[in-house]
């Protein structure tokens, strides 16, 4: 097992997209996560190489285009792809992963999440229940596609892996 990545992001960020979770309440919100690797990864190990921490700099919103079930699936087109990847490059950094809310759902990657994600991104889920948002947490998909590993997600310096809105 290689160590847990750390997501960071600062308190502005976490509160828009919590913000952003219980506007779109009970559909999904989805955004791009806009930042970069803060230390490239030590030299690659047999074992696989540790993670590089991230920093999310900014946000880029996007629109649930699902029409068939935007209540628990949303979809990133390769429209927002290439509209993500721009604003990036017009702030000098990098899309670095990608957010979504649960309605009435944990805040934990779906089937639909896991079939429909790209290893090496950052995936935010916040859970939204009752349209207040609550845990929020970070996964990133292994490279086989298997399963998702947790990301140490910090806000503002504290470690809030497990936090919620009191
Ligand atoms: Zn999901």
């Amino acid at each position: 097992m290689s160590d847990i990545p750390i997501l960071r992001l600062n308190q502005e960020l976490s509160d828009k997209i919590r913000a952003h979770g219980a506007e779109t309440y009970p559909y999904e919100c989805c955004g791009a996560l806009l930042g970069r690797d803060l230390d490239a990864p030590t030299a690659p190990s047999s074992e696989g190489a540790s993670l590089a921490s991230r920093e999310v700099t900014a946000l880029f919103p996007l629109v649930n285009r699902r029409d068939d079930s935007p209540r628990n699936r949303f979809s990133v087109t390769s429209e927002d792809v290439r509209d993500a990847e721009k604003a990036a490059r017009e702030k000098g950094i990098d899309v670095v992963g990608w957010y979504h809310s649960h309605p009435d759902h944990p805040a934990k990657p779906s089937q639909f999440d896991q079939d429909h994600a790209w290893p090496w991104y950052s995936y935010i889920i916040v859970s939204v229940a009752n349209g207040r948002p609550e845990t929020m947490t970070s996964w990133r998909l292994t490279d086989d596609r298997s399963q998702f590993t947790p990301e140490n997600l910090q806000i503002a310096g504290k470690d809030a892996a497990a936090q919620s809105a009191p």
